[in-house]
């Protein structure tokens, strides 16, 4: 049985070599708008440990709040709650000079070099740039910790009074990289270092930030979309999804016996060398949802095919439940969008409208299945709520009958804050964020498969 860590004690294991603990990290961006203040909740709480030395991948689809919580690690973003505790002290808290004596500490490589290279500075002028702010030393030895670094980034010492237009793309990431080392940082976040890279140059450059790490003692956390890479790199893998992890442990295990729903997804869609492979991919259904307007519950619960059904419905047809789930979605879309005026009187006066016609919608996704009735009187009542525009009575009524613990519901009723907690779900300390791991929810593996494609 897998071991629950509730969420008032510590969600990650103590370890006496961790340089960087996050606990309920939150990274908010205020909105705006007029009619608008909800905050697009880029980061959402989370917690996890880097231990010295390794190298921990990020990895999760675009838009999923990585590289926002790679910057707000290194405090280019503010943090809206949590702690950040660099080496036990918290840098959330530290402003002026203290701030800026920390940042020597920990450093960013960035996806596009060129950001970082002002093309009318030589190369050694861009590599000695944040060692003449931070007045690191002497003169004459900056310039001879430059020559050193060029060495290091298998870079000529002769390149020093180059110019960056003068360079191929993987040169210009070395001298990225180069300049990164400068203020010789403990931990560096590496973001898609290579991605913009030839697939040949990429292999020279991951090679190098491998040299680079043992020789320095760095301690990276590296933010990828590519799998394959992050597999041959990274010691262990925090899946993120949505502002949230929904999953984190040592990366071989994760990627041969993944234990949450989204990572399966997620390593689902990985090309398989082997033409002959009978791996299935698994479909998610829709997009992610907008962090300005997450679901309650579980954040994956929207596209999740493993979400799990409330009593009296276990047997439901699997094709049934997804139409269930993709109708929630688009009446939720059709509650937000519902403060557009001109939609009203478009309606009122019976133009089309962009929310189409709620009896096709209902033929769309239940004409061709079999329906209970018991289901079919429940939909029908939820499509004349909506076809008369009030969707939040068909989103209740929707929900009564079908809301499921994944959506925050609890013996029938919603509780927004009723959220997974992380199991450890190995012996290795990893863990998964997903309501399947208790056991009341527990179903065999083959649940994932079995409904991916539903
Ligand atoms: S909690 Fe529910 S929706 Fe979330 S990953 Fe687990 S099964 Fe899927």
């Amino acid at each position: 049985m897998s071991q629950t860590v509730t969420p008032d004690s510590d969600p990650v294991q103590e370890n006496d070599d961790v340089m960087v603990e996050i606990r309920d990290l939150k990274t908010y961006y205020q909105g705006t708008g007029l009619f608008d203040r909800n905050p697009v909740k880029a980061v959402d709480g989370v917690s996890f440990d880097i231990h010295r030395g390794e190298t921990l991948g990020l990895v999760g689809e675009s838009g999923c709040g990585k590289t926002t919580l790679g910057r707000t690690l290194l405090q280019l973003e503010t943090a809206t709650a949590g702690e950040i505790r660099f080496n036990g002290t918290d840098v959330t808290t530290l402003s002026g000079d203290d701030l800026y004596e920390w940042r020597r500490n920990a450093q960013m490589v960035f996806q596009d070099p060129d950001s970082s290279l002002n093309d009318r500075m030589t190369i050694g002028e861009i590599i000695r740039e944040p060692l003449d702010v931070h007045e690191w030393k002497t003169p004459r030895e900056r310039k001879q910790h430059v020559r050193e670094l060029l060495d290091a980034v298998g870079l000529q010492r002769e390149h020093y009074f180059r110019y960056p237009h003068q360079f191929s793309g993987g040169q210009r990431q070395r001298i990225g990289i180069a300049r990164t080392l400068a203020l010789e940082p403990e931990f560096i976040v590496l973001d898609e270092p290579v991605s913009a890279l030839d697939v040949s140059v990429q292999a020279e450059i991951i090679n190098l930030l491998e040299d680079l790490q043992e020789e320095f003692d760095l301690t990276y956390l590296f933010i990828a979309h590519d799998l394959s890479v992050v597999r041959h790199i990274c010691d262990r893998v925090a899946v993120m999804y949505l502002g949230h992890i929904m999953e984190i442990g040592p990366t071989e295990e994760l990627f041969t016996d993944p234990a949450n729903p989204y990572t399966h997804a997620l390593l689902s869609a990985i090309p398989e060398p082997n033409p002959t492979s009978d791996k299935e991919r698994i479909v998610l259904h829709g997009t992610p949802p907008n962090p300005r307007y997450p679901p309650s519950g579980c954040p994956f619960s929207t596209r999740c095919p493993a979400r799990i059904r409330p009593d009296g419905f276990e047997t439901l047809d699997d094709e049934i439940w997804t139409g269930i789930r993709i109708l929630r979605e688009l009446l939720r879309e059709r509650r937000r969008a519902e403060r557009s005026i001109r939609e009203r009187i478009r309606g009122r006066l019976g133009y089309e409208t962009r929310f189409g016609n709620m009896d096709e919608t209902y033929q769309e996704l239940f004409g061709e299945l079999d329906v209970p009735a018991e289901v079919e009187d429940i939909l029908q009542s939820v499509i004349e709520h909506a076809s008369r525009h009030d969707e939040q009575c068909a989103i209740d009524e929707l929900n009564d009958a079908f809301g499921s613990v994944c959506d925050g519901f609890v013996d029938s009723v919603e509780d927004e804050t009723h959220k997974p907690e992380l199991y450890t779900v190995s012996e290795s300390g990893r863990k998964s964020y997903c309501h399947r791991h208790d056991e009341t929810y527990r179903e065999p593996d083959t649940v994932f498969e079995d409904r991916s494609n539903s």
